[in-house]
């Protein structure tokens, strides 16, 4: 047991230190988001865990399939026995192969269950994603952050990295005007891309994978959060990121090109730093919504306050059009599709009978019929960032009581 603790103390040390750019002091405390724990993600985990990389976020909504475990070094066939949250067991394996490190799951969507507050507490995040909708959300967020995001992408044997910077490069301005860019009430995004590159982004859907394109790109992944972790430190020494960049795997002929991969628009709606945020200590995502718009007032000094929904809207009822028949919802329009999967009478609705009005809030304010409702419950995470709209514009705070629920990672 001693031998075991004396060797995770010095996790590294004897092997790191030999490699000239590598500060043990900025792995250590590093913060890395991985947000999707499939087969490129569950690479890079295990690759920043090696590394020993302090402090990282797990992000997945999804459970352990059988078919996963071809391409996940991380999962067991107990897990998908047990159908397992793939953030929580990635987590959990991380630890085992390195007990040194803090890990920390999100069983949830990147947007909806993943604060602004956790995004802007990272180093860097990296995107592991089989959607186009996800990767442009996760853009988005990052944005706000105003954080680097590493993309991975694989099919078959090929395989490509970006990685996306406010003011440098975007992936939604990358996706050609054949690609859907999904709804989420904010997207009459204008989209342009350079039509060489839109047989790429075709690629970037569900395609099937390997572990081999996986265990590549999601290695080259990681190595990008080790550059951009390093910072300033790697630049002088000539070490360049992918921000602008792609570096693109073929393995049928084993060939590999880097090339510029900058598209950026002006008109884009991604292009959104949210700026100035205000921490309020006594703010939580378990506060009610009269609470909180007291807490804000107060704390802003201003005399009108509302809270712009941007990433769910608030659904109060559903009703049939032909039959003005009513049903209560109170939950966020994210998991209205769910409620109608297990009401069957709605699923016919939705199909027949002139379907189904969808009552939701986006603004939420004094006028707001269920102040008693808490934050969480109209579908805001905890230590997320809310959007104020106030006499001065546009303000921003962060539900910062909820930074207790990530205290190993952020030291509180
Ligand atoms: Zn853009």
């Amino acid at each position: 047991m001693s031998n075991k603790q004396e060797y995770t103390k010095q996790w590294g040390e004897e092997v790191f230190p030999l490699l000239s750019w590598f500060k043990m002091d900025k792995v250590r405390n590093a913060k890395v988001m991985v947000v999707g724990a499939g087969a490129l993600g569950n690479e890079v985990l295990k690759n920043l865990a090696l590394f020993g990389v302090g402090n990282i976020v797990v992000v997945d909504f999804d459970e352990i399939e059988y078919s996963n475990l071809t391409r996940s070094v991380l999962f067991r066939p107990e897990d998908a026995d047990k159908g397992f949250f793939k953030a929580k067991v990635a987590a959990k394996r991380l630890q085992e192969i390195n007990p040194t490190i803090n890990t920390q799951a999100i069983c949830g969507d990147l947007s909806k269950d993943a604060g602004l507050g956790v995004y802007r507490r990272m180093d860097v995040v990296v995107g592991c994603l089989d959607s186009l909708k996800a990767r442009v959300l996760l853009n988005r967020m990052c944005f706000r952050a105003g954080k680097i995001w590493i993309e991975g992408g694989i099919g078959d044997l090929e395989g490509q990295v970006t990685a996306y910077q406010l003011n440098k490069n975007c992936y939604e301005c990358s996706l050609s005007q054949d690609e859907n860019i999904p709804g989420d009430g904010n997207t009459e995004a204008n989209r342009t891309s350079c039509p060489q590159i839109a047989q790429g982004n075709a690629a970037r859907g569900r395609v099937a994978t390997t572990p081999v394109s996986a265990s590549l790109i999601g290695a080259v992944q990681a190595q990008e959060v080790m550059k951009i972790i390093h910072g300033d430190d790697l630049k002088s020494g000539g070490f360049e990121t992918l921000v602008g960049k792609m570096f693109h795997y073929e393995g049928k002929h084993t060939q590999s090109t880097l090339f510029d991969f900058s598209s950026y628009e002006n008109e884009c709606i991604s292009h959104e730093y949210w700026e100035n945020i205000v921490e309020i200590p006594e703010l939580s995502a378990d506060s009610t919504i009269a609470e909180a718009l007291e807490f804000i007032k107060k704390r802003l000094k201003v005399d009108s306050v509302t809270i712009n929904l941007r990433n769910d809207k608030f659904v109060d009822f559903l009703s049939s059009r032909s039959s003005n028949q009513k049903y209560n919802t109170m939950m966020p329009a994210s998991k209205i599709p769910d409620f109608i999967d297990a009401h069957k009478e709605l699923e016919y609705l939705t199909i027949a009978d002139g379907g189904l009005y969808q009552h939701s809030y986006e603004d939420i304010d004094e006028e707001f019929p269920y102040p008693q409702l808490t934050l969480k419950q109209i579908g805001i995470p905890y230590l997320d960032v809310l959007q104020l709209t106030t006499e001065n514009g546009y303000e921003y705070v962060e539900l910062s009581a909820d930074i207790k629920l990530f205290q190993k990672l952020f030291g509180q």
